[in-house]
């Protein structure tokens, strides 16, 4: 028998995902499966996203699989190409890439081949990660509407603030005084942006962690706009111990009980993607039943508490995350963010759908 731990990705969630999308905009929808799509596997949400205008990653090998798998959409490389050989390829599976620095253009030049490519030129609009400045775009722009190895031109940016309350006021007038000196499709809204500022949407709007189920927003749920979860991680217990008052739990003994307790031992750990650093009190369903974590979470196995579900016994079934937890819940006690959470779903975790 293989340990219990599994992750259950519903496609069906990914294309109600999907349409809670097209539903919030007429703008084309370009659905970001970077990351393995984020943790959920590149070709299992490829499918499920089939409808989409485009799909946006990073790496090579994964826009060729998708375009094997008979793919035609717009396929962008986020970070564009890193190479001059990469560019063989790019060319020969029609990918398009992002030109984030005058290095890639560089690239370009030396590029034998007329008008097969097409490009999202990245404008830094106040993220301060990729993309030409401002007062830089001019020239790149130029560089690349003379190349004769360029054909479209998309104007792109990405948002820092969308899902806080600064919001994406600034970044949008910036960027929309620079598009509208060139006659160029634009994209620039994320998931956040996408659910909350239609004047962001544009030509292609590039929405991800929405598809799978999350809220980009501390304060709004999932759930409230309408997304379902993706990603179900869940286990089962394989050991019960009951414990009397000043018993520790664990490694470094990091939980202690106060009092008699029972608690269950889930066959999953860190090496399953479960993050660590999730405090006693992180919330778990045992049996569908509200329950917590205790104790330091070690590499194949985490405690939860059984006080309060007499029922619960090894074999109950244990939810990590996903229907009937959202994932973000988990996230915001352990610390992080649902996307760390989802990509850190490991390689070892059998998948269902
Ligand atoms: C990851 C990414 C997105 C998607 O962001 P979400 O917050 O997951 O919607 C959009 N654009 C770019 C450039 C990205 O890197």
């Amino acid at each position: 028998m293989p340990r219990p731990i599994q992750a259950y990705i519903d496609q069906n969630a990914l294309q109600n995902n999907l349409s809670v999308a097209r539903r919030s905009t007429s703008s084309r929808i370009m659905a970001v499966i970077k990351a393995n799509g984020y943790g959920h596997g590149l070709l299992r949400v490829a499918e499920a996203l089939a409808g989409a205008d485009g799909f946006a990653l990073l790496d090579i090998p994964d826009a060729i699989r998708l375009r094997e798998a008979g793919y035609r959409q717009t396929i962008l490389l986020l970070e564009g190409f890193f190479e001059a050989s990469d560019l063989e390829l790019v060319a020969e599976y029609q990918l398009t890439c992002v030109i984030h620095s005058e290095w890639q253009i560089a690239l370009l030049d030396a590029y034998p081949k007329r008008a097969a490519l097409d490009v999202w030129l990245k404008v830094n609009s106040g993220m301060h990660r990729l993309g030409f400045a401002p007062d830089q775009v001019a020239v790149a722009m130029e560089q690349l509407r003379r190349h004769a190895a360029v054909r479209e031109i998309t104007v792109m940016s990405h948002f820092a603030f969308a899902d806080e309350t600064r919001g994406v006021s600034d970044q949008l007038a910036l960027i929309n005084d620079i598009a509208a000196q060139y006659r160029v499709a634009r994209s620039y809204a994320n998931s956040a942006a996408l659910l909350r500022y239609p004047a962001t949407h544009v030509d292609w709007v590039r929405p991800g962690i929405m598809l799978y189920g999350a809220s980009p927003f501390a304060d709004t749920t999932a759930q409230s706009v309408g997304l379902k979860p993706v990603m179900t991680l869940s286990s089962r217990i394989i050991a019960t111990q009951d414990l009397r008052a000043g018993d520790e739990v664990g490694y470094a003994g990091q939980f202690r009980a106060d009092r008699a307790m029972r608690i269950g031992i889930v066959a999953c750990g860190y090496a399953d993607g479960y993050p660590r650093h999730a405090p006693n009190g992180t919330p778990v369903l045992v049996d569908g039943s509200a329950s917590t974590l205790l104790g330091r979470v070690s590499m194949d196995m985490l405690c939860v508490d059984l006080t309060a579900i007499p029922q619960a016994c090894a074999g109950s079934l244990v939810t990590l995350w996903g229907a009937g937890l959202p994932i973000e819940q988990v996230a915001a006690a352990a610390g992080t963010i649902s996307y760390e959470l989802m990509c850190a779903l490991a390689a070892r975790v059998p998948v269902r759908t």
